[in-house]
């Protein structure tokens, strides 16, 4: 079964490639299905949750393919923060369209230590949520799944693994950070990875 991953992300696209090894999926990302960026894409984010905006992206992917496709919508929910970023993560910190990349997710996790400064540990919970869309077709019904992961925000970076805001991501079930955890112990538990297993569980019904 051919699978396009939508995402521009290196950092995601690294642990789905990981995520659906070994099964019976022929995973493409969009360079490898010689899409490339258009400025359209930085408008396909529009919703206000994670689903409108999963399926958002997927539609659109789905249709420039002409290929069944996965997209992830996920972000970092801080207690404290009221669940933000949430759905703004990848560019809270701002940088206009398109920004992206490593400069981004430092500005990102230094707004995170600078709006948490008065915040005792205690009250640093937080958690990962990741909504995973398939669709089919372009207009196909979606599938669609979802997983957290909790923990806290610590109050300096702890590794250099991961991507985005997993050195400040202290695991409550890896006792470490994202940040510190090889990848395939972040699989294990993370909001992507159980998102994915349930993902993968209702693909692989399709295909029986
Ligand atoms: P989006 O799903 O493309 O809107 O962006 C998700 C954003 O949430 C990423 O750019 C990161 O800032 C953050 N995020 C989501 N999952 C992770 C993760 O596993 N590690 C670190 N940051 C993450």
């Amino acid at each position: 079964m051919n699978l396009l991953v939508a995402t521009r992300s290196p950092g995601k696209a690294r642990e789905i490639r990981d995520l659906l090894a070994g099964l019976p999926f022929e995973v493409m990302f969009p360079a490898d299905a010689h899409l490339e960026r258009l400025p359209e894409e930085d408008d396909l984010e529009q919703g206000t949750s994670y689903a409108e905006n999963a399926v958002a992206k997927a539609r659109y992917f789905a249709q420039r393919s002409g290929r069944p496709t996965v997209t992830d919508d996920s972000g970092l929910e801080v207690d404290a923060l009221q669940g933000r970023p949430g759905v703004r993560s990848a560019r809270w910190a701002g940088g206009g369209r398109g920004a992206a990349g490593a400069d981004l997710d430092r500005r990102n996790n230094e707004k995170l230590l600078a709006a948490l400064q008065e915040v005792p540990e205690a009250q640093r919970t937080a958690r990962y949520r990741c909504v995973v869309a398939y669709l089919e077709t372009p207009t196909a019904a979606p599938e669609i799944v979802e997983a957290s992961c909790e923990g806290y925000i610590l109050d300096a970076p702890r590794g250099t693994g991961g991507f985005g805001y997993d050195p400040l991501f202290f695991s409550t079930d890896l006792q470490m950070s994202f940040g510190e955890a090889a990848p395939g112990a972040k699989h294990r538990v993370s909001h992507r990875g159980r998102a994915f297993r349930a993902l993968i569980e209702v693909l692989l019904r399709r295909v029986k």
